[in-house]
């Protein structure tokens, strides 16, 4: 074939791929316009998957009438006039390619009116070519609307997803908007019914509740940069109790955008060492304030990954203020006492609730309450030394410690305890196990099998020794002496049962995953007395671990009643 020119309609339609990769790519661009423009209100609407229809419809400055063609020319941009803006850029887009690409690959319609004008105007554009502008009565903002993506690209549309997946992919980005502009109203409807309705109150722990239901928002932590710093990071970030099994809650946005980088989601899991189990990940909202001329924004065409000039000291400043977020907020919750009346309400609340701001979700203040709420929190890592004092439900050690009170999960501190033990003895290849006495054999489905096969190396580093035995029989041999007391059979099918097929934890993390699991089997349940020797045995070898206030799977250990708010609820202070 001869060297040819491509059509200009064939050259939009294949730089139309770069930011046009599915419906969830098109809401992206439309948000970020709308944003741009300054609106405070963005509702979106999508119909089938969004290869139907995607609505976008904004409050914001809306396009004049003069330039609305202009505006789905490639390259026609409002936003940046010399390569020189590109580094103070403060808006989303830039590139003045998103409606040129969407017009090249959908119908599109543009109906907007800008504040000084008394009609709106509407276009149309489709497979790339733009019909006359008409005038059309409009409120003031834009509505874009585009539909049948993809219907003359049939590669495209053919990589597309199932309604689900390309449903599910929209809401979540929605969600992330909605979450780094907490001070505008997000609407998404979807096929006709309402998913996410945000109220814009700037409150970033409400638009949280939003999205992520009361409950989560409830048990958030906030996070906020010291003045001092070089740059500014806000945001929600989740205790060690709240985790996910992939990195996917990890959310990002530099300068308003939100991004996807390796370099941000592993300073933030750096931070939470030790204190999740690893294989679990926290769930973040993180904004990240830089000086423009600081960061690279245009590295890919959906400017979904960034370059920072100090890419070194950006992941550590941000690494330690998680990091103190975390240690200041997750050792040993402190029950603060309510003010008015009954005491010992941590069942109903359950434990983190002191810690988080005391939320309604009515309320649009993140102020923390009266001063009897205010957390208090011990300063370090370490335990203090404890005195034990009995046992209380056959559930809870009850100890003394250097200011006050201290209620100890038996089941969390035995699990801790056991990880850590376990985990030293992976490390010194000091792992002791007891062989059975007679072979057992199991038999798993298929998918169990497969997840089996693919651990059974870190299982067996681990004190088993568990082999092939057909397609989907084993053979157990030995078991860690820390499960000899439990049936092999049953451990190990219920260790199996916990594997979860849509966790990829990376091969160093199989172990410490399997140890915990292993471990919450070994461990003493709640309801188990223990004798005063046990009870003893326990507090000393607790105080012993590197992380002795969680459990492995991050839920505490301990409860702490500090002198102070017994007095207080005592009234023997002021
Ligand atoms: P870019 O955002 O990179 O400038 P786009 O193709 O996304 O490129 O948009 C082209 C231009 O159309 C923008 O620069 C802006 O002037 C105008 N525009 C697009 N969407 C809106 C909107 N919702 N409100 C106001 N103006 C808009
Ligand atoms: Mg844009």
């Amino acid at each position: 074939m001869p060297i040819q020119i491509l059509s200009p309609q064939v050259a939009s339609q294949i730089a139309a791929g770069e930011v046009v990769e599915r419906p969830a790519s098109v809401v992206k661009e439309l948000i970020e316009n709308s944003i741009d423009a300054g609106a405070s209100q963005i509702i979106i609407r999508t119909e089938g998957g969004g290869r139907e229809l995607i609505e976008v419809s904004d409050d914001g400055e809306g396009i004049p009438s003069s330039d609305i063609s202009l505006a789905v020319e490639r390259y026609a941009t409002s936003k940046l006039i010399s390569i020189a803006d590109l580094y103070s850029i403060r808006s989303l887009g830039f590139r003045g390619e998103a409606l040129a690409s969407i017009g090249s690959v959908a119908r599109l319609e543009i109906s907007s009116r800008c504040k000084d004008e008394a009609v709106g105007s509407m276009m149309v554009v489709e497979g790339g070519e733009a019909a006359s502008v008409k005038p059309v009565g409009t409120s003031r903002g834009t509505r874009i609307q585009v539909r049948d993506l993809f219907y003359n690209v049939p590669a495209r549309y053919k990589f597309l997803k199932t309604d689900q997946t390309e449903n599910r992919k929209i809401t979540e980005l929605v969600s992330r908007y909605a979450l780094a502009y907490p001070d505008k109203i997000f609407e998404y409807i979807q096929n006709g019914k309402q998913k996410i309705h945000t109220t814009g109150q700037g409150d970033l722990r409400e638009t949280v509740s939003s999205i992520y239901g009361f409950e989560i928002a409830r048990q958030m932590i906030e996070v906020g940069t010291q003045e001092h710093s070089p740059f500014q990071v806000s945001g929600v970030i989740s205790p060690p109790g709240l985790s996910r099994s992939n990195r996917r809650e990890l959310t990002f946005f530099v300068n308003g955008r939100w991004i996807q980088d390796a370099g941000l989601s592993s300073a933030v899991i750096q931070a939470y060492h030790g204190l999740l189990m690893v294989g679990r990940y926290p769930l973040v909202i993180l904004n990240v304030r830089v000086p423009p001329q600081e960061v690279d924004v245009n590295v890919h065409p959906t400017k979904a990954e960034v370059r920072f000039e100090d890419q070194r000291m950006i992941f550590s400043v941000l690494q330690r203020i998680v990091r103190a977020s975390l240690i200041g907020q997750a050792p040993s919750p402190s029950y603060a006492f309510p003010s008015s009346g009954h005491v010992f309400q941590t069942e109903q609340t359950g434990p983190q609730d002191w810690v988080s701001a005391r939320f309604a979700p009515s309320s649009s203040s993140q102020q923390q309450g009266s001063e009897a709420h205010q957390p208090h929190f011990p300063g370090s890592d370490d335990m203090p030394l404890l005195r034990s004092l009995g046992q209380f439900g056959s559930t809870y050690l009850v100890a003394e410690g250097p200011d006050g009170l201290y209620l100890i999960d038996q089941h969390a501190a035995h699990e801790r305890v056991l990880f850590e033990a376990m985990m030293k003895a992976v490390r010194r290849n000091e792992i002791e196990s007891q062989s059975l006495l007679t072979a057992e054999t199991m038999e798993l489905t298929s998918a169990q099998t497969d997840l089996l096969k693919e651990r059974l190396q870190s299982i067996n580093q681990l004190g088993f020794q568990i082999e092939e035995f057909g397609e989907f029989t084993f053979r157990i041999t030995s078991v860690p002496v820390l499960l000899s007391h439990v049936d092999p059979l049953h451990a190990v099918h219920a260790l199996v049962d916990d594997f979860d097929g849509n966790e990829e934890p990376l091969r160093d993390e199989v172990e410490a995953l399997v140890a915990a699991r292993v471990c919450k089997r070994g461990a003493v349940k709640a309801g188990q007395v223990l004798s005063l020797q046990e009870q003893e045995n326990l507090l000393r070898d607790l105080e012993r671990c590197d992380n002795p206030r969680t459990c492995p799977h991050g839920r505490p250990t301990m409860i702490h009643l500090s002198v102070k708010a017994l007095e207080r609820q005592f009234g023997r202070l002021g």
